[in-house]
């Protein structure tokens, strides 16, 4: 029987350990933490938004990083396949806006119970406590002529833990996750690894996360949350990102599932310049139904100044804002105002730009960007193609995905099939 250690006991790892112990192999996971799965407990503020169910085309376009990668993965143990999974061990789902994917229960906790009670009936010996500090190699050098086949790669042999035990095995699976929110664990030890065994790793960025603005009349704003705007982004005059939602303004920029969204391709089109956010604050009207709108406020208030009509039309936290941008004086009487101010007010309430000059550090990240290079991996197995008997599963690889429970599955599909392919290979 094959022995199997997975390093790491988050989504992929958890995974990873129940499809190696499916497959028949005495599986140890190696978890730092005193429990399993503490950044799950935090996924969905607190609900674990588990996967989605859109249709694979759909899927594969909220890949933000390398989706054809993930095709083994993904056809291997698809959303479907993992809604199955959890339903089967005991966690019911639900389904909301947009496909997300949720416990009935609302509680990740549940999520996190239905792998552990999978793991505890599969089998799998779970080390709490346990950092893993090294994975052993030896060279094939060692075992065959130089010149013969295989000469030069290397094979896993175990991992040394960091106080100093040995654990022998006949494969590893680094589920290590990213570099975000480390104090659940994601510490970035899975890259180290990964660098020692000779594998490239692909520029850390932090990603799905807030932008920092330059504007102070931004941070003005801070506290106020924004339902069905649209923005748009663009770096160097091209689009970037186009997306409809909710954002909040803070003490530094902007945040809220739209501006995540936005930040993922703002980190992977230009990383580090500045780009410019525009929001439209009334997307749903023509330029004329806005038009007609700012007239029948001014038409109601026809003595009243400026500073005193817009309250039915914008949040109150941002009337002086857009007040001082649409160059109008405060004090004007709004039927003194012009045709070409009322203009120059519209275009401030359509197209409210902003700075963007960069964004929030790995502590506010949901994921990280970069990781392992998927090139040096089998895409059918998850094995390394420099390294027998090492895999990589999860967040640790090259792959990141918008917000909607994308990330998640892929850390159970890289996880699964690392796993499966783990126990199941020759020796
Ligand atoms: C606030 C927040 C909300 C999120 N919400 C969602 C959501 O709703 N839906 C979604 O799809 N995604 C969400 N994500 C992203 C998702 O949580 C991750 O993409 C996913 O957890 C990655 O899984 P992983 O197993 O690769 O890594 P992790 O879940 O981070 O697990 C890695 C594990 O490895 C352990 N470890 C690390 N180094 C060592 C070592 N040397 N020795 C032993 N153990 C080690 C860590 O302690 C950790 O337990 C969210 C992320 C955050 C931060």
């Amino acid at each position: 029987m094959r022995h199997i250690i997975v390093v790491g006991g988050g989504a992929a790892g958890m995974m990873a350990a129940v499809g190696a112990a499916r497959a028949g192999a005495a599986v140890t996971l190696l978890e730092q933490n005193e429990k399993t799965g503490k950044k799950v407990f935090i996924t969905g503020k607190g609900r674990c938004n588990l996967t989605n169910t859109c249709g694979q085309e759909e899927f594969f376009e909220h890949i933000i990083s390398n989706p054809k990668f993930l095709y083994s993965a993904f056809f291997n143990m698809d959303n479907r396949g993992i809604m199955d999974f959890f339903e089967k061990a005991g966690c019911r789902l639900k389904e909301e806006r947009g496909g997300r994917v949720f416990p009935v229960s609302d509680h990740s906790s549940d999520v996190i119970a239905a792998l552990n009670r999978q793991m505890e009936k599969e089998g799998v010996k779970v080390w709490l406590h346990t950092r893993v500090k090294k994975v052993l190699t030896r060279g094939m050098a060692d075992l065959w002529q130089e010149e013969g086949p295989g000469a030069g790669k290397k094979y896993v042999t175990g991992v040394e833990l960091s106080d100093g035990t040995r654990l022998k095995a006949d494969a590893v699976i680094i589920a290590t996750g990213g570099k975000s929110y480390a104090a659940t664990g994601s510490t970035g030890d899975g890259y180290l690894f990964a660098e020692n065994a000779g594998h490239t790793v692909k520029e850390l960025k932090p990603a799905l996360v807030p932008f920092t603005v330059k504007e102070s009349w931004c941070m003005e704003m801070q506290g106020l949350s924004l339902k069905n705007v649209s923005v748009q982004l663009k770096c160097n005059k091209k689009k970037i990102y186009e997306g409809f939602g909710e954002m909040l303004f803070t003490h530094f920029g902007v945040s809220g599932p739209l501006i995540l969204s936005a930040s993922s391709y703002y980190v992977k089109k230009c990383y580090g310049a500045q780009a410019d956010l525009t929001i439209d604050l009334k997307p749903a009207l023509t330029a004329e139904q806005l038009d007609k709108r700012l007239l029948r406020a001014f038409d109601e208030n026809k003595n009243r100044q400026f500073k005193n009509v817009l309250d039915g039309l914008l949040p109150s936290k941002m009337i002086p804002v857009i007040i001082r941008l649409s160059g109008i004086s405060p004090e004007k009487r709004v039927n003194e105002i012009t045709r070409q101010e009322r203009n120059d007010l519209s275009g401030c309430i359509r197209r409210l730009t902003m700075t963007v000059t960069g964004t929030r550090g790995f502590q506010e990240a949901i994921v990280t960007q970069g990781g392992v290079h998927v090139k040096e991996i089998d895409p059918s197995t998850m094995e390394s193609r420099l390294m027998d008997g090492l895999y990589f599963a999860g967040e640790v690889l090259d792959l990141d995905a918008v917000t909607g429970g994308f990330n998640l599955q892929i850390a159970w599909s890289t996880g699964y099939l690392a796993g499966e392919d783990a126990a199941k290979k020759r020796e």
